[in-house]
């Protein structure tokens, strides 16, 4: 079981799958939609890619897996067999290793949960998006709802631990329609949630439906009236908020992504995969020709290595971490950085949000092995378990760092707002 700032010092390693059916009008990822792939070359890349990744990273035992995409659910189960195969050899598993898989609930993809699971694969990520066909039109999906349902009953009853996507704050959409919606995923029992407000992301098909003025977003207020309802909903339900959009009974919370969150290394392989590891950042090509030729012509697909400066550790630590409920380590990451707070944390911005009472600090970091995450819930009033009281109610007096910072219930709302103003560059 996972415990909030518990570090491991195991790999994370990303996989990225690119093709898709068709494409989504709300979706930037690195999704591409292809006539024809070449399944064997692919499979070899793959290996190839992550052979590379392997050798950068000796002697580490890897804690997680994650095949994301595009859409992963339509590889070869065998290619799936064969890459977890070839990670196992290279790193070893760790006992408890987590093996992620993002699925779309089409018929076609559900018949391959078994080999799926089989290959290796103990937990589906199923992106079913919304639960209503109007609103899976609207999203451009390529599944209704009664196929969705059907690869959900499937997927619950093949892998070990089952995510669902959902997105909400659609244009229309109201508390009512949410919370039924909500309270009917909730139902469902997986024990872990996605919930994504609709974003109009540059250069995709709805950001021209907005500028054509054929799309008309929620309003920002109703879209906060959503955020707050989905965080109370799902809490009280057993599925609190760990992270600003992911929801999970304590201890089935994503060991992937949590590595991301606490800025842990991470290898990433696939067109386009960023990784994080021994203080670089590493990218693949994006375009999956491209990375296929890289690949077949230098035994790896990385188009960009660079050294990250302790300065841009920190800033993007912190950005990752106050994410979380359980907030951000600020002593580990002067200790990983050698750098003292006040060089990337604004100590006066931090003051004034405690004050404000949107972000709350705490005298020591969260233990690594006392507490566990079993009754965490770092908004109620009072020290969750495992660690001391905040210092007062809403900010403390102006002088040392804390140890440790996080968002309130009021300040989730404003994160990309606290961020500009915490960080210092
Ligand atoms: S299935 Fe997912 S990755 Fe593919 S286009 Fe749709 S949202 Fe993007």
């Amino acid at each position: 079981m996972l415990r909030p700032g518990a570090r491991s010092a195991s790999l994370a390693l990303y996989v990225h799958w690119p093709f898709c059916v068709s494409k989504c009008p709300y979706c930037d990822f690195n999704s591409h939609v292809r006539a024809r792939v070449d399944q064997a070359a692919w499979r070899a890349a793959l290996l190839a890619d992550l052979a590379h990744e392997a050798a950068q990273l000796p002697g580490r035992t890897l804690g997680s897996i994650f095949f994301g995409g595009g859409t992963p659910s339509l590889m070869p189960p065998e290619t799936v067999a064969a890459v977890i195969a070839a990670a196992e050899r290279h790193w070893g598993f760790a006992e408890d290793i987590e093996i992620t898989l993002e699925a779309n609930p089409s018929s076609v993809e559900a018949a391959r949960f078994a080999d799926l699971a089989a290959a290796g694969v103990n937990r589906v990520s199923l992106g079913l998006q919304a639960l209503d066909d109007e609103a899976l039109r609207f999203l451009g999906r390529a599944h209704d709802l009664g196929e969705g349902l059907a690869a959900l009953d499937v997927a619950q009853r093949v892998f070990a631990r089952v995510s669902l996507d959902l997105i909400y704050a659609r244009p229309g959409q109201d508390e009512a329609g949410w919370t039924a919606e909500l309270d009917r995923a909730i139902g469902f029992g997986t024990d872990h949630l996605s919930l994504y407000q609709l974003v109009i992301e540059p250069g995709t098909r709805f950001e021209t439906l907005v500028r054509q003025g054929a799309l008309t977003p929620l309003d920002d207020d109703a879209a906060a009236g959503l955020f707050a309802l989905t965080r109370a909903r799902a809490a009280a339900a057993g599925l609190p908020a760990y992270e600003i959009s992911n929801h999970a009974r304590p201890g089935a919370e994503s060991r992937h992504n949590l590595t991301y969150w606490r800025y842990g290394d991470y290898g990433g392989i696939g067109p386009g995969a960023h990784g994080r590891r021994g203080g670089a950042a590493t990218l693949r090509h994006r375009k999956p020709e491209n990375w296929l030729e890289a690949v077949q012509a230098q035994g790896h697909g990385i188009a960009a290595e660079t050294p990250l400066a302790p300065h841009d550790r920190a800033v993007e630590a912190l950005l990752m971490g106050l994410r979380l409920a359980e907030g951000v380590d600020v002593a580990r990451i002067a200790a990983t950085t050698g750098l003292p707070p006040s060089s990337w944390l604004d100590d006066a911005a931090l003051e004034r949000l405690e004050r404000l009472g949107l972000v709350e600090s705490l005298l020591t970091s969260a233990p690594a092995q006392a507490g566990g995450h079993d009754g965490y819930s770092p908004f109620k009033v009072g020290a969750p378990h495992g660690l001391p009281p905040a210092r007062g109610h809403g900010y403390r007096e102006r002088g040392p760092f804390p140890a440790r910072i996080r968002a309130t219930e009021a300040g989730f709302p404003l994160l990309d707002a606290l961020l500009r103003e915490l960080v210092r560059p």
